[in-house]
């Protein structure tokens, strides 16, 4: 019963703010319908991440800012972008309603500017992964420096905007130049939690059975990945179908503060949405409940007048029907929650009352007749909301 509860609060608490937000000009059943009819795993959250003060992130590098929660992952894909593989990444992330974010190289971007703007507009984030994957670790502070700006400047050129502050090192190989630089710049360093080693792998299974292995040592992560491996996009499928069935969730990574274009946008997430609440009835015995659960129902459907008229005709009926056996209950609570003399004759108020008056007028008590007779309520509230 809580259960019931908890999940048709969390789709109600989703899917008011995303009709409220920038979210509007997505709707959530195209999204949802789109992914694998309605199975993919989707994003679960995004997150803005604030990259000033030299924030790093990803345990590899030790420190780190983590901002994510147990069975969380963000995907990263390194190296590209690619003809022959970047596209297939593209499209398996699509089939899925995924997001993820490309660390490019500037040569790459450069070679393929549309490949790159195609990465962008598809709404996934761009990072910078060095100009041409040098060593910057082994590089000379300015040179590596150097290295850096040419990539920032080269790689915006290509997708043709800014990009997110999010910055890798190749080889996760650190110069101390450079990170004084980006913090300068307000970037955020990125290393990783959990590398796919993809590059070692010539079977998906393999590589997919890896990501998953040191995902269940470590529950969440930033997962590495390389959108220059054909065993790459050969896996992603499989991998999306493995987080999903395994209760992963995808946190997709923003910038914050105007560098990053794309505003973070509200993303509903797709297991959310499965867990939409069918409109049920749901007898509590707690106040707090009992409010939600018409909550929950006003917000799936607004009865029409003809429904209000015929649901009133019906309770009418069934209330003088002396043979219904829950009338006499009917009745006793009816007087409960009229306990202020009115004008109205006692049939009047009968003929004018619905169940949510009766909770509205009178919860208290109307919840302390509840418990002590539970069974009553609960057999005299479904036969009186059934037609809504
Ligand atoms: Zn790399």
């Amino acid at each position: 019963m809580r259960n019931t509860i908890f999940a048709a609060l969390k789709f109600c608490s989703v899917f008011s703010l995303s009709s409220l937000g920038a979210m509007s000009a997505l709707p959530v059943e195209q999204v949802q319908a789109a992914c694998r009819g309605g199975k993919g795993i989707g994003v679960h959250r995004t997150v803005a991440l604030n990259t000033s003060g030299g924030r790093r992130y990803g345990k590899s590098h030790g420190r780190a800012q983590d901002f994510l929660k147990h069975k969380e992952v963000v995907l990263t894909f390194d190296d590209g972008p690619v003809p022959n593989i970047t596209p297939k990444v593209l499209h398996e992330l699509d089939q899925h309603c995924a997001k993820a974010t490309f660390f490019m190289v500037a040569t790459m971007a450069k070679n393929n500017p549309s490949l790159a703007r195609k990465v962008a507009n598809k709404g996934h984030t761009i990072g910078i992964h060095s100009y041409s994957h040098k060593n910057l670790g082994q590089q000379s502070g300015a040179n590596a420096v150097k290295d850096v700006n040419r990539s920032i400047t080269a790689i915006e050129k290509a997708v043709g905007r800014d990009v997110a502050p999010f910055f890798r090192f190749p080889y996760l190989s650190e110069n101390k130049s450079v990170n004084q630089h980006l913090n300068r710049l307000g970037y955020g360093v990125f290393a990783i939690d959990v590398d796919s080693l993809d590059y070692k792998f010539s079977n998906p299974t393999s590589m997919v059975n890896r990501v998953m292995g040191e995902l269940n040592r470590k529950g969440k992560g930033i997962i590495l990945m390389h959108d220059i491996q054909k065993v790459t996009a050969r896996g992603l499928g499989q991998l999306l179908d493995r987080l999903n069935s395994e209760g992963y969730k995808i946190v997709h990574v923003r910038g914050r503060g105007g560098k990053d274009p794309q505003e973070p946008i509200l993303v509903s997430s797709i297991t959310e949405k499965q867990n939409k609440p069918k409109p049920t009835i749901v007898a509590s015995n707690t106040n707090a409940e009992s409010t939600t659960s018409w909550t929950i129902r006003k917000s799936i459907s607004t009865p029409t007048k003809e429904a209000v008229k015929q649901k009133k005709r019906k309770n009418v009926r069934m209330l003088t029907n002396s043979k219904n056996p829950i009338r006499a209950k009917l009745k006793k609570r009816i007087t409960i929650a009229n306990a202020k003399p009115s004008k109205k004759t006692k049939k009047q108020k009968v003929a004018s009352l619905t169940a949510q008056d009766i909770f509205k007028r009178n919860k208290k008590k109307a919840l302390k007749q509840f418990n002590k007779n539970k069974l009553a309520f609960r057999a005299a509230i479904k036969g009186r909301i059934s037609t809504n």
